[in-house]
């Protein structure tokens, strides 16, 4: 097995859908004192807003129907990223479904800790492995990345 050594401090990706931001809004807030031991970094527009609600900084990328959901990806495949919270809206479609489901994808992948809803978004804050080291198992792609074709 290989693994991964999360340090103390996490870079911490946040997204919401347009009818979401209001619950991240409200679950940034609930959780700022945490949030200021962490690097923030967000798609455009949920990282504008989170900015403005928090007064802290926020590493903005690309709105997410303009291709910020695929840097967030690229970005967890780097390993540059160590958790995800995605408040994706499972009441509407967007224009963007593929990348939803692409980055949705690529954080399995790589065996991060996502949250898709408010609830799992709360225990992930609340574990004492937010404030300290984690060792997360990675799984091992070397036999892929050597087959034979
Ligand atoms: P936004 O993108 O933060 O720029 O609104 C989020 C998304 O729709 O993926």
């Amino acid at each position: 097995m290989i693994y991964k050594e999360l340090s103390a401090r996490k870079t911490i990706a946040l997204v919401a859908h347009d009818h979401k931001k209001d619950d991240l809004l409200r679950w940034v807030d609930k959780h700022r004192d945490l949030l200021k031991d962490h690097d923030l970094i967000a798609t455009g527009t949920t990282g504008k807003l989170v900015e403005q609600s928090l007064n802290l900084p926020v590493q903005k990328l690309l709105s997410g129907p303009l291709g910020g959901d695929q840097q967030i990806g690229a970005l967890i495949a780097e390993s540059k990223i160590d958790v995800l919270i995605f408040f994706w809206d499972p009441m509407e479609a967007q224009p963007h479904d593929p990348d939803v489901k692409a980055l949705l994808r690529v954080g399995i992948v790589w065996n991060i800790p996502m949250a898709c809803d408010v609830a799992t978004a709360d225990f992930i804050m609340s574990s004492p492995f937010m404030q300290n080291t984690y060792k997360a198992e990675l799984t091992d792609y070397d036999a892929y990345k050597n087959r034979k074709l």
